[in-house]
């Protein structure tokens, strides 16, 4: 690579024999029809495969790469053996035939200094004028008994011998770019298809990879035109590669080393552009519209600290630090707070609020749940009650006489702090000073709602607003799919939590595992036994765990009391189940994923899920999160009967990883290995070169050098920054600057 940037200064001379670019980044825009033989047809196939211009070919690097860097002898290839030769047609012109069963077949008996062999290709009769003996070619094949079977050729110089062939082990590359806008020249030299490193592009049924080969190659001519999107400065001192030749030695390389150091060029290229893009978007969004400024911590929020029953762990305490930065910045703050159910997040969103109630504000708390709301308002009853902080909750359940008094107060100001549903959201609630919104399981509410509450604030201010999950979501996509929330994690689980120990247990090990649950049961502890739903009961999903309660009843735990719960049972039945599990009348509760949330109670130790291959990982660790809330030592047993190989590595991962983050991002790394698809529902962009997360390394480097611009030249538009943000928009699309709606 010519263009590889050092720190080493070039003398005058060097200078001159430099090679000038004077990049047009409109070439990149061209169709593809530019490029010879693309008539409209072919380029509308491309399009529909995301290749309609020349920066579409050139940004789509190979996916892959065949080694074929020896030409090898033909005398030298061992049965079996795939290999590529050099050979010339020699004996009379072949004809084909048919086979029974319509395969056509062509042999050619071909030669090179070492020796002759019978070379065949198959359905390709078209092939016999071609090779006309005297004709140098270039094959790909595999030895086999009968001679060389052909999976790919390249036709080097007809007989009589034009086009001159390279006797070389590499193909030409394209190196200079012709003038803009003239079209390279016609033909690909011959070798690419079958000598040195061969790229492999993603192909579709319509494009085969040949050609799509093909086009890369002509495009690459024009490669000089890509955009350098990265500073100088930043390329000098991490010795990257520049963008034109990056791309260039990406397609063909000349060996590994290139080829290395041109992906390790653009990896940190797009991931540097995609960060470039969230900074941008979460500055757009955050000086939109300013917060009101909360000052510091007063008397108030400090007594109430002081009643709390128990000590603040460290990660909360960090949590309110966070908080307080974020609340005096005159920004509004937009925070994600990641916390495990039990983790303590409630008392950081009560101090949110407590510290706009101080300030003069208004704060609300939505749930999307009626149940969750009850819940936290029942927190909340109890971590303000040394205050006597008067709230209100309000829900689709609420009286209406309830709603009324609710409504005026808060429009009135007279009441500060609200806890609800969406209820919260509708256009007949009206806050005084709105100034803090908390969202609990952010996820579970549309763009729409989120940006319903926003625009409730303060007129012309924005509310700060707490985003809650306690879904741990990995580092890699906190700082990709939500890079523009800021974070906080709280991950160490408040004194007195045990540790639950998880296995994974083999059906010929169901009887000893039942003896096992038997035994804590008759030592007066409690257990849970969760149950997938099952395709044919997907019309009545409770059906799953009513069979199996019944199994248990007549048989494993027929000594035991055992109850029901699931989603379709009645509100009351519901209620009842539960109460009388909390109040140990019944020893066991057989239930579907209902009891992830709000089921809080330390007698029970054992839990038994069924099917786990079913649920996800972060699941798994929701649901084990039931057990282990009091003094008691805590099992957790997975029974898996059918589970694939990688449904067993991600149980085995459960049973190793106790931290739901390092689980979660585990869990993300399988899944990127088992299917495109998961990784996408999880939210993470898909990149052509930088590979999540194996590439966190340079995912973090790259948002540290967004950072530090961002911090020397206060903004990415700065003119001394260069073409950055185009290329960021170019890459990420037109409209990917625009603020999110959070
Ligand atoms: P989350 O909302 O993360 O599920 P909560 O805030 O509801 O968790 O806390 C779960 C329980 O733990 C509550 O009863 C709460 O009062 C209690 N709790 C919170 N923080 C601590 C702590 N530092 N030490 C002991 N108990 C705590
Ligand atoms: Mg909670």
């Amino acid at each position: 690579m010519r263009s590889f940037a050092g720190a080493s200064e070039l003398t005058p001379s060097q200078l001159r024999e430099a090679p000038v670019h004077w990049p047009r980044p409109s070439v990149l825009d061209v169709s593809i029809q530019a490029l010879p033989g693309v008539g409209p047809k072919l380029a509308e196939a491309a399009a529909e495969a995301g290749l309609a211009t020349v920066g579409d070919l050139l940004y789509r690097v190979p996916h892959s790469y065949r080694d074929r860097a020896d030409v090898r002898d033909l005398a030298s290839l061992e049965p079996g053996e795939e290999a590529t030769v050099m050979v010339e047609v020699v004996g009379s012109q072949p004809r084909p035939f048919r086979k029974r069963g319509g395969l056509s077949i062509l042999t050619a008996k071909v030669a090179d200094e070492s020796g002759s062999a019978r070379a065949t290709w198959f359905n390709q009769p078209w092939l016999a004028d071609k090779l006309i003996p005297g004709t140098a070619l270039l094959l790909v094949g595999s030895r086999d008994k009968r001679g060389l079977r052909v999976s790919a050729h390249e036709i080097l110089a007809t007989a009589g011998g034009e086009e001159g062939s390279p006797r070389t082990n590499t193909p030409a590359r394209p190196q200079d770019s012709p003038p803009p806008l003239q079209r390279p020249a016609d033909g690909v030299p011959p070798g690419i298809h079958t000598t040195g490193l061969v790229p492999v592009h993603s192909a579709t049924e319509a494009l085969k990879p040949q050609r799509i080969r093909e086009w890369a190659w002509q495009a690459c001519q024009w490669a000089s035109n890509a955009i350098e999107g990265l500073p100088a400065e930043i390329r000098a001192r991490r010795s990257l590669a520049g963008a034109g030749d990056a791309i260039r030695a990406a397609h063909f390389p000349e060996n590994e080393d290139e080829l290395a150091t041109a992906r390790e060029r653009l990896a940190f290229e797009e991931l540097f552009l995609h960060q470039a893009i969230l900074a941008t978007r979460k500055r757009t969004h955050r000086i939109a519209r300013p917060a009101p400024r909360f000052g510091k911590p007063g008397e108030m929020v400090g007594r109430w600290i002081d009643s709390l029953p128990f000590e603040l762990t460290r990660d909360q305490l960090g949590a309110l630090d966070d908080v307080d930065a974020d609340l005096d910045r005159g920004e509004p703050m937009q925070r994600l707070l990641m916390g495990e159910v039990g983790s303590g997040k409630t008392v950081v969103a009560v101090y949110a609020m407590l510290r706009a109630l101080e300030a003069g504000f208004q704060a609300v708390l939505m749930a999307p749940t009626e149940t969750l709301a009850e819940q936290h308002a029942i927190t909340l009853g109890r971590l303000l009650a040394a205050e006597a902080t008067p709230f209100a909750l309000l829900s689709g359940a609420t009286p209406a006489a309830v709603r009324k008094r609710a409504l005026d107060q808060l429009a009135s100001g007279e009441l500060g702090l609200i806890v609800g549903t969406h209820a919260l959201i509708e256009p007949t609630v009206r806050f005084a000073r709105l100034g803090l919104s908390v969202v609990d399981e952010q996820h579970r509410f549309g763009v729409e709602q989120r940006r319903a509450l926003d625009a409730k604030g303060v007129e012309g201010m924005a509310p700060h607003v707490l985003h809650m999950t306690a879904t741990p979501i990995p580092r890699t996509l906190s700082l990709t799919a939500y890079g523009d929330l800021d974070t906080t994690a709280l991950r160490q689980l408040p004194a007195g939590r045990m540790p639950v120990e998880t296995s994974l247990v083999g059906e010929d090990e169901r009887a000893g595992a039942y003896e096992f649950v038997r035994e804590r049961l008759r030592e007066g502890r409690q257990a849970f036994v969760v149950c997938p739903l099952v395709a044919e009961s997907d019309k009545f999903p409770g059906k799953a765990a009513e069979v199996e309660a019944e199994r248990l009843r007549l048989g494993e735990l027929r000594e035991f009391s055992v109850g029901v719960l699931h989603g379709q049972m009645p509100s009351a039945q519901k209620a009842e189940a539960m109460r009388a599990f909390a109040a140990g009348e019944t020893d066991v509760l057989v239930a579907t994923t209902v009891i992830e949330v709000g089921i809080d109670v330390a007698n029970a130790t054992v839990m038994v899920i069924e099917g786990a291959e079913r649920f996800g990982v972060s699941q798994l660790h929701q649901l084990r999160g039931r057990v282990g809330r009091g003094e008691h030592a805590s099992q957790c047993l997975l029974f898996a009967e059918e589970a694939g190989e990688l449904a067993r590595k991600r149980l085995r991962a459960v049973a190793g990883e106790r931290d739901g983050f390092k689980l979660a991002e585990v869990d993300l790394g399988l899944r990127g290995e088992g299917e495109i698809l998961g990784t996408r529902q999880h939210g993470l962009p898909r990149f052509a070169v930088a590979s999540l997360p194996e590439d966190m390394a340079v995912l973090i480097a790259a948002r540290e050098e967004i950072l530090a611009l961002l911090r020397s030249h206060g903004s990415l538009e700065d003119p001394a920054l260069g073409p950055l943000l185009d290329a960021a928009r170019r890459r990420f699309g037109a409209g990917a600057a625009d603020p999110i709606p959070l």
